[in-house]
């Protein structure tokens, strides 16, 4: 496939809705060739509920980095229940876990950027270049406006570091978007948001937000807002 000749014709799509960028994708790469990317978060109930009902085919995963709240675990038995869906759950390699745990201890991810980043590194990101190197393109939640990271974020767009497509559908979506489509149509979604987390991941590095915090403050709390990437969105010197 014509990296240039795709990204031409995406062109057009700037303004395109959420679901007809999803329905570009699959007319472009075919259902089997694209998936969604999940953690369950709020964009992520918005794109699984639109992705589905364009083709129910299309694969749903999540990393499992085996740190997850329980309440994340909790939405996930929910949306498998209510599109009586498969939802593929990938993990970290057993033997590089063991050997960070034996080098680092179960908490390394608090004493510095480098060490939290190698936890996100084994945990994530090795087993999504893993799952990506199989596919044409994948689907993300990202928004521009969640964070200083995602200004730049374009609904189609070539992910340099992983080589494929990467679909932001969501790009110019508010959070208020978002939670108004959830609401709309009933959707579920992580208890965890009703209690202060506009942004969820792994347990031990997620934390509530206070009133007029960034949406993306809550997440890996103690660094500078600059580093807060987990490698799994990187865009140049991310
Ligand atoms: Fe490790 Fe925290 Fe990254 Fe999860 S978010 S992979 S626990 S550093």
């Amino acid at each position: 496939m014509d990296k240039a000749e795709v990204l031409k014709s995406a062109q057009g799509l700037a303004a395109a809705t959420a679901q007809e960028v999803i329905s570009w994708a699959v007319s472009r790469f075919g259902a089997a060739n694209i998936a969604l990317a999940t953690s369950f978060g709020a964009e992520d109930q918005v794109l699984t509920d639109m992705v589905l009902r364009v083709d129910k085919t299309i694969p749903v995963f999540t990393l499992d980095t085996g740190r997850l709240p329980q309440e994340t675990y909790d939405v996930m038995e929910l949306t498998r229940s209510r599109y009586g869906i498969k939802i593929e759950a990938l993990f970290p390699e057993k033997a590089a876990v063991e050997a960070m745990l034996a080098e680092h201890g179960p908490n390394q991810f608090y004493r510095s950027v480098e060490l939290r980043k190698n936890c996100c590194q084994v945990r994530k990101v090795v087993p999504l270049k893993k799952k990506l190197a199989a596919l044409s393109a994948w689907i993300c939640g990202l928004r521009r406006d969640q964070a200083v990271t995602r200004g730049s974020v374009s609904k189609v767009e070539w992910d340099e570091s992983n080589g494929l497509f990467k679909l932001n559908p969501l790009a110019d979506w508010t959070e208020k978007e978002v939670w108004g489509f959830i609401k709309l149509n009933d959707l579920p979604y992580n208890r965890l948001h009703d209690q202060g987390y506009p942004s969820i991941g792994c347990a031990p590095c997620t934390r509530a937000v206070k009133p007029g915090e960034d949406v993306r403050a809550g997440r890996w709390w103690w660094e500078n807002p600059e580093h807060k990437e987990c490698g799994l969105h990187s865009r140049g010197k991310r």
